[in-house]
């Protein structure tokens, strides 16, 4: 059997005349039109050549036609390797060479670019409408066709990290590093055939594909399927709809929308968010406006969910909650596990855990250890009731004549000063300190002065722990995730002090 796709199926066995997803304008599709859609797709690559174990990239918009893209790669005995489509020529050029696909399909508008890129690879195209040559002369489902077997430790997909921290590697995931994970969601967050979830992330990173779209067809529920955030579109959908996934930017957008009220939010029963720290604010403002208390849960490329709050008991603003069922989770400092309250790199170990980064050995062999545990380089603490609150990246930490200065605690400050838009706190060598703390500020409103921000910084924190210099940037640098470069930053200032 195909481990992962004999699960996925279930739904589309028992219900197959259920809708899967229903998209704005567009018509409805059901579980069988779905899986026969990715049968198809199955039957097209395994005739273009498509061996178990060949990776399939894909640089495309989010259809229905690529969540069939994906069923059909795996249902082919293929691995899925799903790439941001704000990635340049040149960043395309790296993951290319890096995974060698057997197949790229990308958007027919940058076929001229990415066509003499792609090596080996046969080359498809398929469009925001989901038309392409991926879809022309496309097999009719044999209904002969088998899923090609697949077991357990074999990969399903390759995701690439998003490159917050320095270049992406390739996160090698199996069947059952998938299954395992958003079988623990469903049962977790309760979803069921009875759910309608507003899936509006992309479906090129883990959250959109596997925890949405994977939790969603466990479950035999369906789908309002848009192809990007749309605060109207989301705010039309909740009445029908009983859950949303989004990351913390959806949530802070939604409020700046007067259509949000206790009314419009009535039928929904759930409101997840991750993959960026939630601010307490948020969390407060949204359960004030709708009622809810948004569920925020922890996880990264590597080891899909690792700590979720709890379903029924009490959901804490400013922590990822408890770990999963399966999953173990400690917090190491230099001498093994911190005490309770003190910070360390968190670790987990479980069946979510991914096989390793793709031809990287050393980088594998550097973070995930021979007994399983992977060192996830996220800093945390633990409270009494075992909550997990993220502090930072172990990356990040500045260490400045010895001493540990934890950049989101001054971040905090800095935000909250009037005028300040953002900040981003870094470490930058220096001479006699090792490394310097400096802040770089975005202000919010053209009149605010370095001054202001001393003030506070100075009356606040402690002498070591206070900016050496505070620069003011009009932005700061992001990745195609949105996610703050602060390698990029780093590299910027390199020289301040020198
Ligand atoms: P790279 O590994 O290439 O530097 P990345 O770590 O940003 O990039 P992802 O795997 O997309 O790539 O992101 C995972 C990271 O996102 C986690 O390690 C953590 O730092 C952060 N994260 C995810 N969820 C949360 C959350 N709820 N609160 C705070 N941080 C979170
Ligand atoms: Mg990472």
């Amino acid at each position: 059997a195909n481990y992962l796709i004999s699960r996925l199926s279930r739904a589309m066995e028992t219900t197959p005349g259920k809708v899967f997803a229903t998209r704005p304008g567009l018509p409805g599709v059901t579980y069988a039109q779905l899986f026969a859609g990715a049968q198809s797709l199955a039957q097209k690559l395994m005739l273009t050549g498509l061996q178990p174990g060949d990776r399939v990239a894909v640089q495309v918009e989010k259809t229905l036609e690529a969540v069939e893209l994906y069923l059909g790669t795996v249902l082919a005995g293929g691995i899925f390797l799903p790439l941001n489509t704000a990635y340049t020529g040149a960043e395309m050029d790296y993951f290319i060479t890096d995974a060698a696909p057997r197949i790229l399909v990308c958007d027919p508008g940058r076929i001229d670019e990415l066509a003499p890129l792609a090596g080996g690879a046969t080359v498809f195209t398929l469009d925001k409408n989901g038309k392409g040559t991926l879809m022309t002369d496309l097999p009719d489902p044999d209904p002969a066709f088998k899923p090609v077997p697949r077991g357990a430790d074999d990969l399903a997909a390759i995701l690439y990290t998003s490159g917050t921290t320095g270049r992406s590697k390739g996160a090698m995931l199996s069947h059952k590093n998938l299954a395992s994970n958003s079988e623990s969601l469903r049962d977790l967050w309760r979803f069921t055939d009875q759910d309608v979830l507003i899936h509006a992330l992309p479906i090129f990173h883990t959250h959109g594909l596997f925890v949405a779209t994977n939790v969603a067809l466990l479950a035999g529920a369906s789908v309002v399927f848009l192809p990007k955030f749309d605060a109207e579109a989301i705010l039309d959908a909740m009445p029908t709809s009983t859950a949303l996934m989004g990351v913390p930017t959806f949530y802070t957008r939604l409020l700046d929308n007067p259509h949000l009220t206790l009314e419009q939010s009535r039928n929904m029963r759930l409101f997840v968010s991750g993959s960026a720290p939630l601010l307490v604010d948020t969390h407060e403002k949204w359960q004030t406006r709708t009622g809810h208390r948004i569920l925020e849960r922890y996880g990264m490329t590597e080891t899909n969910m690792s700590t979720s709050n709890p379903y029924d008991g009490e959901r804490r603003a400013g922590t990822v909650g408890l770990p999963l069922p399966g999953v173990e989770l400690r917090i190491m400092g230099t001498h093994g596990e911190v005490a309770q309250g003190e910070i360390g790199v968190i670790e987990v170990r479980g069946d979510n855990v991914f096989q390793g980064y793709w031809q990287m050995p050393e980088k594998t062999a550097e973070e995930l250890r021979p007994d399983g545990w992977f060192i996830t380089g996220d800093l945390a603490t633990r409270d009494a009731d075992g909550y997990v609150s993220i502090v930072g990246r172990a990356k990040d930490l500045i260490i400045t004549g010895g001493f540990n200065v934890y950049p989101k605690e001054l971040e905090s400050l800095i935000d909250d000063i009037p005028g300040v838009l953002e900040s981003a706190v870094i470490g930058v060598p220096h001479r006699d300190f090792g490394e310097a703390v400096v802040a770089v500020v975005v202000k919010q409103t053209p009149d605010l002065t370095l001054e202001q921000i001393k003030t506070v910084t100075s009356r606040d924190l402690a002498k070591f722990k206070q900016p050496k210099q505070t620069l003011f940037l009009p932005e700061l640098p992001r990745n195609t995730m949105g996610k703050v470069q602060k390698k990029a930053l780093r590299e910027t200032f390199e020289d301040l002090f020198s």
